[in-house]
């Protein structure tokens, strides 16, 4: 079996594509585009080098360029693509659904499996696979022609960040963000709010986290008066440790955390920074 791995310049979600494409036990393939992203194209030039090595299975990055290239990839060849796969057993596959909170066992059938791997979900794989550099043509095609990076203010971005200080409905207001913020600058780290939060005004939209906000995937995501909604899950189950910090000890998103810390917000936060000031002198 002849399988292509497209890379679309995330190594960590290409990595861990590579896992999902190990999982068919074929040869692999690797193929990566050249030029201003163009999602047509590019997924026109994927099926070009899909063909010239006879891949029975093309398997991408869970990443939003890889989950869109492919579903164009599908729409070009009229095939059917599972998109956060997890797991793939012959024609068996398992994905995630819903933000990754439903596991979905399903079947593909299909001459060739089109596939991305879910984010997060398996580990990067160690098989090195050269990837084929090609440029695609781009006559006519929808093409991204500037990239305006949001302005941070000189600050660390949401997206890159290593850690994140993230506030819910129980921040209280858009002046209570003063703690977090306090927190973040002594922990080199992004602020971010779920969407209650923004949709109160406290903060702008850029800074939500979740579904229809930003994903992140920081070393450490901090919580704070945040119920842990599968909405808001959904943009932080990446992080790699979870510390919540809620009123509430049946709150949701205690299930969710590495580390828990049950009480008032206001007064533990604060505390935190005291803490990390008096450590550091
Ligand atoms: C289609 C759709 C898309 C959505 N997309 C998103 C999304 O991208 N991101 C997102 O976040 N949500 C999203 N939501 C909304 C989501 O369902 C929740 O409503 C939202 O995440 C809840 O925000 P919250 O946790 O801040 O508020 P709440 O659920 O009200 O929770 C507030 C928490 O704060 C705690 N608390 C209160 N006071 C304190 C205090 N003083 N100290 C400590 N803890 C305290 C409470 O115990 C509670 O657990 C979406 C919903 C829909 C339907």
């Amino acid at each position: 079996m002849s399988v292509l791995v497209f890379f679309d310049g995330d190594e960590e979600l290409s990595a861990q594509a590579v896992s999902l494409a190990d999982q068919l036990g074929g040869e692999l393939h690797g193929v990566q585009v050249d030029g201003p992203y163009a999602p047509s194209a590019w997924a026109a030039a994927v099926v070009e080098a899909a063909d010239e090595v006879g891949a029975e299975a093309i398997v991408g990055p869970g990443s939003d360029r890889g989950n869109e290239v492919l579903a164009h990839v599908a729409a070009q060849l009229d095939l059917p693509f599972a998109a956060n796969v997890t797991e793939i057993r012959g024609d068996e596959l398992t994905r995630q659904r819903w933000g990754g909170t439903l596991l979905e066992e399903a079947r593909i059938h299909a001459e060739r499996k089109l596939l991305t791997a879910a984010p997060f979900a398996l580990a990067a794989s160690p098989t090195v696979v050269q990837a084929r550099v090609v440029t695609p043509a781009l006559d006519g095609a929808v093409r991204v022609v500037d990239h305006v990076a949001p302005d941070t203010g000189g600050k660390v971005s949401l997206a890159d960040a290593k850690v994140v200080v993230s506030g819910g409905r129980g921040v209280g207001s858009s002046e209570g963000f003063a703690i977090l913020e306090e927190l973040a600058a002594l922990l080199d780290a992004a602020v971010g709010c779920s969407r209650v939060v923004t949709s109160a005004g406290w903060r702008p939209h850029a800074d939500q986290v979740g579904q229809t906000g930003t994903k992140v995937s920081p070393d450490l995501y901090i919580a704070c008066g945040i119920s842990g909604a599968t909405q808001h899950i959904a943009g932080c189950k990446g992080a790699k440790k979870l510390l919540a910090i809620n009123a509430d000890p049946e709150a949701t998103i205690f299930g969710h955390a590495d580390y828990g810390v049950i009480g008032d917000l206001h007064q533990i936060v604060p505390a935190i920074s005291a803490e990390l000031r008096e450590a550091r002198g």
